[in-house]
Order: C-alpha cells, then sequence, then structure tokens
C-alpha cells in the first residue's frame, strides 16, 4: 500500500482496547502552507521529500487529506499533572498511523495542533507556529547531540488564527516518535480499565519496546526495570547538556525512553541547580536539578499502574519491583558521573572524581560561569576564556585536574579529543531561538535555518559556530537577519 510519498502505514494501536483511544480524523484547515520540512529525517522513514512538497504532502501534514493506510486516533491517557492525577488525552493531537521505515523500524506519526478531539476539554485543538517550530528546534537539537528524543518532520501553517494572549498563526507540526506511550498511558487504564485492559496495553507495549522480555519470566518487572534503566540514561544527558524539560508530568514521560513534548523547555546558561523556565512552575518542582528526583518519582507512578499485573509474575515480583525502583538514583548517578568524566577528559575511574567534579561545578555556580561556554573553553584548552579565570579556587582546582589528568595514560590530545566530543559547542540558546521564532512568525525563515545548520553538529567546534555561542548580552542587538525566502 506504498503511495507516491512513500507513506507505509499500519495502525498496531488501533487494534488495542477501545478504552484506550478514540477513532478520530484531523479537522480540516482553510489554507495549508508548508514552513519546514526534515528533508533527512524524510529520507529515514522511506519518504520522498519532493512529493511531500506537493500538495499530496502539505495536505497529509495540515490534516486535510488522510495518507491511505492510516487510522487516524487520538490517544487516551492520564497524567499527574504538578504532582495532580487528571484524566487527559489527546487533545490537539491525532496519530495517523505508524510508518513502516524502509529498515522495517515501526514510528508514530502524529499530527499536533490537527484540531478538536473528544479529550479536548475547554481546548481548541490547535496550535500556534512559534510554539510548533520551537518543538521543531529542539527536538532537532537534542537528536543532533545524541539524546533519544521523537523528531519533527514538518511544520505547517494553517490559515487560521488562533486565540491567546494575543491572535497568533495556526499551525501543525508532524511528529515522529517510538511510540506515543506515556506513564499516563498505563495511569490511565490501571484507573479506568480492567485487568485484561491494562495486560493488553503492557503486552502490546513490551512486543514494541522491549521483544527481548517477551517470553521471558517476570516480564512485567522486567518491562518496569528496562523503562527505568532508560530514563536513567535519558535524564543522565539531558543533566549533562543542561536541559531543563520544564513539565516533566507522567504525561510528558515516554515509556520508549524519547525526551518528548517540548514545551517550556529550555537549556541553562548560568550553571545553578535551581535553574527553572516554566512561568507556571511556580515551585521550581521541575528544576534543573530536580529532574533526576522526579523521574523516579514519575517511575514510581508507573509502577503503581503495574502493580495488578506483578501477580501473573514469580511470587517476589513487587519486591523486585522495589528494588527496580531503588536502583533508580544510582543507575542515573553512574551515568552522570561517567558523563561527567568525560566532559573533563577523564578516561578511567578513580574514587576522587566525583569530588573534583562537585568542585567544579560548585565554582561554576557560585561565579555564575555559563555551563556550556565554560566546559566549551576547557574543551578548546583556554581556561583564560572562562568567567572563572583570575579566580585562585579555580587556578588551584585546575592544578588537582591537572595531575588528576596526569595519572591517566591517554595523552592530553586524547583528553581534548574526549572533551570536544562530549561537550557541545552549540546549544540552542534562549535568545537565539526567541530570534528565530520572530524572524519566522515575520515570514523570514534563514535565521531559524542557519541556527538548525549550527544546531546539526554540535560537537563540531567550527568557526561558523562561534557566533552561537555567544551569550545574550555580548550579541548584537537587536539580532536580526533578512533574505529573500
Ligand atoms: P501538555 O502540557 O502539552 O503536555 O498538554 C497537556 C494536555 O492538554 C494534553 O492532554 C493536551 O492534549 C492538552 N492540550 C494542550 N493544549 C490544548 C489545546 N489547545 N486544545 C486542546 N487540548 C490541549
Ligand atoms: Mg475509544
Ligand atoms: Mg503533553
Amino acid at each position: 500500500n506504498k503511495s507516491q510519498i512513500g507513506w507505509n502505514f499500519e495502525n498496531s494501536y488501533a487494534g488495542l482496547p477501545d478504552l484506550l483511544f478514540t477513532k478520530q480524523n484531523p479537522i480540516p484547515v482553510r489554507a495549508p502552507r508548508l514552513i519546514k520540512l526534515n528533508e533527512s529525517l524524510a529520507a529515514g522513514l522511506g519518504l520522498n521529500a519532493d512529493a511531500l512538497r506537493g500538495s499530496d504532502g502539505v495536505d497529509v501534514f495540515a490534516g486535510n487529506q488522510i495518507p491511505e493506510g492510516s487510522e487516524p486516533l487520538a490517544q487516551a491517557y492520564a497524567g499527574h499533572q504538578f504532582s495532580y492525577f487528571n484524566k487527559l488525552g489527546d487533545g490537539r493531537a491525532v496519530l495517523l498511523g505508524e510508518q513502516i521505515t524502509p529498515h522495517g523500524v515501526r514510528v508514530d506519526v502524529q499530527l499536533k495542533g490537527s484540531g478538536r478531539t473528544p479529550y479536548s476539554r475547554g481546548g481548541d485543538g490547535r496550535a500556534a507556529l512559534g510554539p510548533m517550530l520551537r518543538e521543531y528546534i529542539i527536538s532537532e537539537a537534542m537528536h543532533a547531540l545524541g539524546i533519544p528524543t521523537t523528531r519533527s518532520l514538518a511544520v505547517v501553517t494553517t490559515g487560521e488564527e488562533i486565540v491567546r494572549e494575543s491572535l497568533l498563526q495556526g499551525a501543525i507540526l508532524t511528529r515522529i516518535a517510538a511510540s506515543h506511550i506515556r506513564v499516563g498511558t498505563f495511569q490511565y487504564a490501571a484507573q479506568w480499565g480492567t485487568l485484561e485492559e491494562l495486560r493488553a496495553l503492557a503486552d502490546y507495549t513490551i512486543k514494541r519496546h522491549y521483544p527481548d522480555m517477551e517470553d521471558g519470566d517476570n516480564r512485567y518487572v522486567s518491562f518496569l526495570k528496562e523503562v527505568i534503566k532508560r530514563q536513567a540514561s535519558l535524564i543522565a544527558k539531558w543533566q549533562l547538556v543542561g536541559f531543563i524539560h520544564g513539565v516533566m508530568n507522567t504525561d510528558n514521560m515516554a515509556i520508549s525512553g524519547e525526551s518528548i513534548d517540548y514545551g517550556p523547555c529550555a537549556f541553562m546558561d548560568t550553571y545553578d541547580p535551581a535553574t527553572v523556565f516554566s512561568s507556571i512552575d511556580r515551585e521550581g518542582r521541575y528544576a534543573y536539578g530536580n529532574q533526576p528526583y522526579i523521574g523516579s518519582w514519575n517511575l514510581a507512578r508507573l509502577a503503581e499502574a503495574l502493580l495488578p499485573l506483578f501477580d501473573e509474575d514469580e511470587e517476589g515480583a513487587i519486591e523486585l519491583a522495589q528494588d527496580a525502583l531503588s536502583d533508580f538514583s544510582e543507575l542515573f548517578h553512574e551515568h552522570w558521573l561517567q558523563g561527567m568524566r568525560a566532559k573533563l577528559g577523564i578516561f578511567n575511574d578513580e574514587p576522587e572524581d566525583e569530588a573534583l567534579i562537585e568542585a567544579f561545578l560548585l565554582l561554576m555556580q557560585s561565579n555564575k560561569a555559563d555551563y556550556t561556554n565554560t566546559f566549551r573553553a576547557l574543551s578548546l584548552d583556554k581556561p583564560e576564556d572562562t568567567a572563572l579565570h583570575g579566580i585562585t579556587e579555580f587556578a588551584e582546582w585546575q592544578k588537582q585536574w591537572q595531575a588528576r589528568l596526569d595519572r591517566q595514560e591517554e595523552s592530553k590530545e586524547d583528553s581534548l579529543r574526549l572533551m570536544r566530543s562530549s561537550n557541545p559547542a552549540v546549544i540552542p540558546r534562549n535568545h537565539r531561538v526567541e530570534a528565530a521564532l520572530e524572524a519566522a512568525e515575520q515570514g523570514d525563515l534563514c535565521v531559524m535555518n542557519s541556527l538548525l545548520e549550527a544546531l546539526s553538529n554540535p560537537y563540531a567546534y567550527s568557526e561558523e559556530q562561534a557566533e552561537y555561542t555567544l551569550l545574550p548580552d555580548e550579541s548584537p542587538r537587536p539580532y536580526r537577519t533578512f533574505c529573500g525566502t
């Protein structure tokens, strides 16, 4: 059933119990226009980029045409939002189906901003151009940083205005994900489904994401354990690059281990564990330094949802689940420590490494040093370029660090190479993302395209990227470039 474009849909999720979704087509829009297409992602999915740019492609991205083989649906899920449990679901998204790639990989194709669904509650089902492009930029940056994430295939404008604090251009993002099964999907099944429905969801998810344990003993506990492992690894990666998710509600934690839902997320500039960007997170629940704790809190909610299934595992499964939950912080810590060693050019393990790392972080914090640029300067062997230069404690710390590096076999050049492959030179800095979105809203996509280009190879340390390492007050203001598209 392959189309000209290359759509190759299956709809396995639609085979799950009715409880978990509602069949729902996207609501057509007035005047679709393609704003951004991810050509390399399209190619990997087996899709023809030229054909996608044509009206048959754009109409699919806009929800005006249902591609052959797609059975659109809105997924039901629940979620602890800022610790309060709510019944949710795709209120402004539909799953078109699962694209089977030329390599036989199954990925979700979801339209976000595609109109009202039975789960919309008071919402209009729509999304604005700025936030959809923001998700596009950040998710592609995360991918280039080597962090598991949902991807962005395309953004279209709808030709319709949406009402927020002001009138905004409506837009739809086409999101690609290993799946959209969330911790909250299990919470929904546990809360409102039968045991059979919960089991069907768990068996489906195991088959789709953790096929190795399909026939094993204790499959549900093993499943929980693997989800815990992937989240520990994922959140460690966030911490290492200074990524702050911003809304780590249980509906925004994917079972696949991908980062999902780029709302108020942002990258930390000045190093401070208390950093929060989201204006609605007044208590700092989702602050940078709190993310590992919230991760384990969310996983405990997953374990609770799976509880009825542990009875079907061997005796002692509940204890095993408990152990798995308590293992999270150690797993996280191992990933984090290993990653921090690499960021400082350290190849082997010594017990004092953690103290060395902590001392460095503390120096950054007390001197308000930029997290990314400080590691970048060290990776370029230019400590004199950091905000720490000239500070006595930093000079002392450098001596200890040098002594540590001298105790390993690898050369200084080896260390610097490891550091440059572990410390991104460029991240999507807030002021650059905002400038890109502002220009895009005015119809100028050059600013965003240049930013995306720089972000696509964050470990390159190239000349062209230098501009993107500037902090807000160093960059020329107002920042604007213009071009003909
Ligand atoms: P989020 O904060 O993006 O994770 O969304 C939380 C919930 O609100 C999800 O169930 C969304 O589908 C829903 N939602 C967000 N915005 C809208 C909207 N404009 N219309 C309908 N539902 C929405
Ligand atoms: Mg249903
Ligand atoms: Mg969400």
